[in-house]
């Protein structure tokens, strides 16, 4: 990018996964953070100091709308608990900024198409922040099985979930619209589709809540799926707010298997065992650990944001992608029985 100008990001919510952002921005010479939006000034004040943001670039909440005349912000990231992501994203774009927003797009599919038609009617750019299809190991998964070193692909397994504590956003369905599918079960979900490259055909599910301890009053505590793609390819899923879980997905085909283990910032690490079949002809052994500290994820999407600004591109996960994601989940949680979405 060597002479070109930079893009200026102003992050919306300056919580866990902003840190990681801010970092990734610091780690490349084509971005630079130029504007905070916090509820917390003092906290702001703090995060711009050692950023070089103007103080006259800090805004709360109710007044983020004057960064329409912020020449320094070309682009937000929208870093807030999922039930504001629509809201923020669709007043940043009449505010005449690009808008990278965080996964889940949203909490509703409705709001997924208003924020879509926003950003459109502004002409400013959407994408959604699915870090992994910007990340080597996963795009290598994804190489692999498109090459057919896999021959035929069968069936997925994957799994993605933590243990999460009580007063936590996650824990509220009015922030998060939904458990531990909305937050961590997504990776997985989005996962299946990237490794097949097709749209689910149908799903079955199923939900439980297991610990009444106040936790589970709004969201429940697990979910399990399975998706039938059109090709055939069956892929079984799990997520949870109630156990610490290995995450991970394991792709199997008619010449072999792969697994990627983690669905991390760093340390993820491609395994791989198949076959060219001839009769005699030695297996192929993969296992190749990604080295790539964090925060160097969040390099390579906002990289990729700023290249789309940069050059007028549509982004690799646009608003669409995110759409596609809210559309699958509201399906899961329907054949569960649950409304939701
Ligand atoms: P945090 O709770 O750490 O941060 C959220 C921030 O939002 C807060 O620090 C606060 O910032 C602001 N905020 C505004 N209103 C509220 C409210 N009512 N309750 C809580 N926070 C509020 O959340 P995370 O950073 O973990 O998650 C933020 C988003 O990022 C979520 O959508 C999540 O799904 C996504 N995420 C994505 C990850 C990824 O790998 N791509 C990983 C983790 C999260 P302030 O004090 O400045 O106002």
């Amino acid at each position: 990018q060597g002479g070109e100008r930079q893009i200026g990001y102003c992050v919306i919510g300056l919580g866990r996964i902003a840190n990681h952002f801010i970092g990734g921005v610091q780690g490349s010479s084509a971005s630079k953070i130029t504007g905070l939006v916090s509820g917390h000034r003092d906290k702001a004040e703090k995060f711009a100091a050692r950023l070089g943001v103007p103080k006259s670039s800090i805004y709360s909440y109710e007044d983020m709308d004057r960064m329409r005349d912020n020449k320094s912000i070309d682009a937000v990231y929208v870093a807030l608990p999922n039930s504001m992501h629509a809201e923020y994203t669709i007043r940043s774009a009449k505010a005449g900024k690009h808008v990278l927003c965080e996964k889940p797009m949203c909490t509703s599919v409705s709001d997924a198409r208003d924020m879509i038609a926003a950003c459109k009617a502004a002409n400013v750019k959407l994408m959604i922040a699915y870090r992994l299809h910007y990340e080597p190991t996963n795009l290598r998964a994804i190489d692999l099985i498109r090459q057919g070193a896999l021959g035929k692909v069968q069936v997925i397994e994957s799994a993605n979930g933590f243990y999460e504590t009580l007063g936590e956003w996650r824990l509220n369905k009015a922030l998060s619209g939904g458990g531990p599918l909305m937050d961590v079960g997504i990776y997985s979900l989005n996962a299946t589709r990237y490794l097949t490259g097709e749209e689910p055909e149908s799903f079955t599910a199923s939900v439980s809540t297991i610990d009444h301890d106040g936790r589970f009053d709004t969201v429940e505590e697990n979910t399990t799926w399975t998706t039938k793609f059109p090709s055939g390819i069956l892929a079984s899923c799990c997520t949870t707010y109630g156990a610490g879980m290995r995450s991970y997905y394991r792709v199997y085909g008619s010449k072999g298997w792969l697994e990627v283990g983690s669905f991390g910032y760093e340390g993820l690490r491609l395994q791989a065992n198949y076959h060219d079949g001839v009769k005699g002809s030695p297996a192929t052994v993969l296992d190749e650990p990604n080295t790539e500290p964090d925060p160097k994820q969040f390099t390579r999407e906002s990289d990729h944001f700023t290249e789309c600004i940069l050059q007028n591109k549509t982004p690799k996960t646009p608003g669409e992608e995110g759409l596609r994601d809210m559309e699958c989940m509201q399906r899961i949680y329907k054949a569960a029985g649950v409304v939701a979405l």
